[in-house]
């Protein structure tokens, strides 16, 4: 029985990398028709908040991430993280340490003095020193010889010598039990089989391994993934623009096409990129990881929303877009605009002005492109244009004729009059779906 769990914190947005880690967890777990949890990492109380909780559990949501119940949430086990520091004190496997802030920063300031990394230098450990609230520290008595071995099923059998790692903190001088306790502690009590994670993790899962031995508790299978990074090489951060799923999803993105480019992002079936999700459970495992870091290309991005857009059905379509306004219009031309929309911002936008009367006001700059040349005969086309569909594009061909006008600037013209745009469906076609009411309506109107 396969279960996994996506362990975020909530200190902001979700981030595009956690985003992937949650859907490979989701992945694994539903492929094999196991347990997705979602577990809340909320010890930091000063950087949680209950927002972020929720921007998770939306950002989930709209990924169609959906999790098993219960959530855990990380702040409510700490009796339980307490308790297990303790068993291990008891054991002898874990010991306080009485040394003060200011020790400690000593120890720090010689390290970057030395360039080396120390770490904490076991001053406590044979001390024998008792709890004493507010001032003792649990430290884990981490072995000194030989090196914590670890089998990941993307790096393979790593080991690490054990004098690289110091007597970690599990519990802190208030009590409260640290990151790497609460982590192992829940990871256990969940049951959990396989971690899937970003390897700046890594290190960490050599520490915890050490605690996991001297809990007497099985690891769970490791899989640590390289970082997401931008196009440029860098590691992804806020300087390549966006990098939380919120922002794709008001910027007009489907939830089909982030995660199709975050599949891709350290994983590969072959050269696919357009994969549902149905050959993602089908595909998904580890030998697809890659060791190299993907590169989120948003380029990539805009082509995969602008192919999954055009598979959407116009009644779902409409939905999504939360349209108003005349339906009958609209499916006239939702089609056309589906082809060539980039996001669905793009594509409402542009859809909007088939539906409603009355449009947003045209940038004076726009119309004063068109105004000295065409203004007189923007009037007389609305006056004489025909009723009859069938007769739009005779009409149009006719008058462009007479007035001995060229047909593409003419249009150029009606567009903006008429959408306050430079492009969109053909020119007939635009017509045809305004018809001659709105036409005339609105080319009055501009020209008042
Ligand atoms: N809460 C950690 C984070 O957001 C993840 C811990 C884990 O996956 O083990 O980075």
């Amino acid at each position: 029985q396969v279960v996994t769990r996506f362990a975020p914190s909530p200190t902001g947005w979700l981030h595009l990398g956690s985003a992937r880690t949650a859907l490979f967890n989701y992945l694994y777990a539903r492929k094999h028709s196991g347990t997705f949890f979602l577990r809340i990492e909320d010890t930091d109380l000063l950087r949680s908040t209950p927002e972020a909780v929720q921007q998770i559990f939306d950002a989930l949501r709209w990924l169609r991430l959906d999790w098993d119940e219960p959530v855990v949430f990380q702040s409510k086990r700490q009796q339980r993280h307490k308790e297990v520091g303790q068993s291990l004190f008891e054991k002898g496997m874990a010991y306080w340490c009485h040394c003060s802030q200011d020790r400690l920063q000593a120890l720090r300031e010689i390290e970057k003095s030395q360039g080396r990394v120390i770490g904490y230098d076991r001053h406590c450990r044979d001390l024998n020193l008792s709890e004493e609230p507010g001032v003792s520290t649990l430290r884990l008595k981490a072995p000194l010889t030989g090196s914590v071995h670890l089998f990941d099923h993307l790096k393979g059998e790593l080991s690490l010598k054990c004098d690289a790692l110091d007597d970690m903190i599990l519990l802190r001088s208030d009590g409260s039990p640290t990151y790497m306790l609460a982590v192992v502690v829940d990871d256990h009590d969940m049951k959990i089989t396989h971690i899937i994670r970003g390897d700046d993790h890594l290190t960490n899962a050599f520490r915890q391994a050490n605690l996991y031995h001297a809990l007497g508790w099985n690891l769970p299978e490791m899989t640590h993934i390289p970082l997401i990074y931008g196009i440029d090489g860098a590691k992804l951060s806020k300087r390549h623009g966006a990098v939380d799923v919120q922002h794709y999803k008001s910027e007009g993105f489907l939830p089909e096409a982030v995660e199709s480019v975050l599949l891709r992002l350290g994983w590969a079936h072959g050269n696919e990129e357009k994969i549902s999700r149905t050959n993602a459970l089908k595909w998904f495992d580890f030998s697809g990881l890659s060791p190299s870091p993907g590169r989120f290309d948003e380029e990539k991005l805009i082509d995969l929303n602008k192919f999954y857009i055009c598979h959407y059905d116009l009644e779902n379509l409409w939905n999504i877009l939360e349209m108003k306004g005349d339906k009958i219009r609209g499916f006239k031309v939702l089609s056309e605009l589906q082809k060539r929309a980039k996001t669905l911002i793009d594509l409402k936008e542009h859809l909007n002005l088939y539906v409603h009367e009355e449009i947003p006001k045209i940038s004076c700059e726009m119309l004063r492109n068109i105004l000295p040349k065409h203004c007189e005969l923007l009037k007389n086309f609305a006056d004489s244009f025909p009723e009859n569909f069938g007769e739009v594009e005779s009409f149009v061909k006719n008058f462009v004729e007479q007035k001995a006008i060229k047909l593409s600037e003419f249009g150029k013209s009606l567009r903006v009059m008429l959408l306050g745009k430079t492009s969109s469906v053909g020119l007939y076609h635009m017509l045809e779906v305004l018809g001659p009411l709105w036409i005339q309506k609105r080319i009055y109107s501009a020209l008042k």
